[in-house]
């Protein structure tokens, strides 16, 4: 049935493969994240034959049902509600408020357990993570006081909310941080880890400062391109995951919409160029699968718009009918939003 995506298990396996030697060729443990594609099962398989460090997802929701023997690692900061479900159901959680890493040791007490943390400092990208020196040090005294948690690790996320690219100097306050926090506490830590897919270009150039040991890669490995400056990674493959949507009209009607315009069905008022006549197909499928600004066709059409259940092509250069199937190539932004479709059928080869 259509829509579906298409994913494809042998290249998803190569990229992550390609990825891994990359991280491990720089002395640093890969977390292989889920996200993206909801944490599906195939793909998790996949990873179960693979070498990889630690599976990390920010949905405590994919971990539940997830079958793996690798470390699970929550990455969003854990609500209060799910604390219960952090300790029950993943090794390690990245954490940046001790309110929350009071009520996971206070759990971990009752579940008679240990729960690692991974604690998060912002390097100034101005997403998670703690800010001040001073609160860092004491949130990191008393974790070490809490009977059923370790510290196992700290990590930084940059290139995501405020765009900031992670350069040596950048990472290198995590390095400084690193040595802080040893001294503090008299051990070393497990895990200082760097940041996402925006390190591939370091990791590339053997870039990555001493002293930081882990990664945590998603859109690298999904869609092939390194984050920081958006290129194509070499090697590695763009289309693990293609979408198909089939015509479900083919008509030659005008380029402009004719009589009186208001809005339209999302209260957006919208302009048109009058082109004269086109070949317009309407594919089945819609925004609330997907936004048609995250899809890449892969046949000689353009993209004119859609509404919640349809999307509408210029097809005048193409030689289609009504029933054909057409491939796009994806983003991230559709990835995310294809897979969380339920919809949108999910189909393997
Ligand atoms: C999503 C996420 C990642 C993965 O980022 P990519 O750019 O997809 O590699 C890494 N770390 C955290 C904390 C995340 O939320």
């Amino acid at each position: 049935m259509y829509p579906r995506v298409v994913i494809d298990l042998d290249k998803f396996k190569h990229n992550v493969s390609k990825i891994l030697e990359l991280s491990h060729q720089n002395k640093q443990t890969m977390m292989m994240v889920t996200k993206v594609f909801c944490a599906d099962q195939r793909l998790v398989d996949v990873l179960n034959e693979l070498d990889i460090d630690y599976i990390a997802d920010s949905r405590i929701f994919n971990f539940k049902n997830m079958v793996t023997s690798h470390k699970k690692v929550l990455l969003r900061l854990p609500q209060l509600c799910e604390v219960e479900d952090v300790v029950k159901y993943t090794d390690i959680s990245l954490n940046s408020e001790l309110k929350t890493i009071n009520l996971l040791n206070d759990e971990a007490i009752k579940q008679e357990t240990t729960h690692s943390v991974i604690l998060m400092i912002d390097l100034g990208d101005l997403r998670e993570g703690i800010f001040d020196k001073d609160e860092l040090l004491d949130t990191v005294k008393e974790i070490e006081s809490l009977q059923n948690i370790h510290l196992e690790g700290i990590g930084t996320n940059l290139t995501c909310y405020g765009g900031v690219i992670p350069t040596p100097k950048t990472l290198n306050k995590l390095v400084e941080f690193r040595a802080v926090i040893e001294t503090l506490i008299g051990r070393e830590l497990n895990i200082v880890s760097g940041g996402n897919s925006s390190n591939i270009l370091l990791l590339e150039q053997n870039k990555i400062p001493r002293g930081i040991n882990n990664v945590r890669m998603g859109e690298s490995i999904v869609l092939g391109r390194e984050t920081a400056y958006g290129d194509l990674i070499e090697n590695v493959y763009d289309d693990v995951f293609t979408l198909e949507a089939s015509i479900i009209e083919l008509k030659t009607k005008p380029s402009a919409p004719i009589g009186e315009l208001g809005m339209n069905a999302f209260g957006e008022k919208v302009t048109f160029e009058d082109t004269g006549d086109m070949l317009r197909a309407i594919l089945a499928i819609g925004k609330q699968d997907v936004s048609h600004e995250n899809l890449i066709p892969i046949d000689n059409v353009s993209i004119l718009g859609s509404s919640s259940d349809h999307l509408l092509l210029d097809v005048s250069n193409e030689s289609f009918k009504v029933g054909d199937v057409l491939q796009f190539k994806l983003t991230y932004g559709s990835v995310l939003s294809l897979m969380t479709s339920k919809y949108v059928e999910k189909f393997y080869v």
